[in-house]
């Protein structure tokens, strides 16, 4: 399996759980970077934001395969967190 990112933009606008990124945080949890749904530094990103950067931390603990589908399911729990936030929050008057 490789992880496949569809450019949902999602976990860029949860910067309040991610510390090492608090200094991105536009203030409402949106990374001041985010433009649309897209990384306006993506060449230059943190190395947090890069799946690929991150997965020798925890190479010794499970395979890239393994890794991979942590990685999609954080993203099916991110994606489907904003669907109920969506879902839940009352009409604008
Ligand atoms: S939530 Fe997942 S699919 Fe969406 S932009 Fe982030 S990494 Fe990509
Ligand atoms: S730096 Fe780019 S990839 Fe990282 S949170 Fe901000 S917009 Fe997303």
């Amino acid at each position: 399996m490789t992880f496949h990112c569809d450019k949902c933009g999602l976990c860029c606008r949860l910067l309040k759980d991610v510390p090492q990124l608090a200094a991105f945080d536009r203030g409402d949890g949106v990374c001041k970077f985010l433009h649309g749904n897209l990384c306006s530094i993506y060449e230059n990103r943190p190395d947090i934001c890069n799946v690929d950067k991150m997965y020798p931390a925890f190479a010794s603990i499970m395979s890239r395969d393994e890794y991979d589908e942590v990685m999609e399911a954080s993203c099916a729990r991110i994606k489907e967190m904003f669907k109920c936030e969506t879902r839940t929050r009352p009409a604008k008057n």
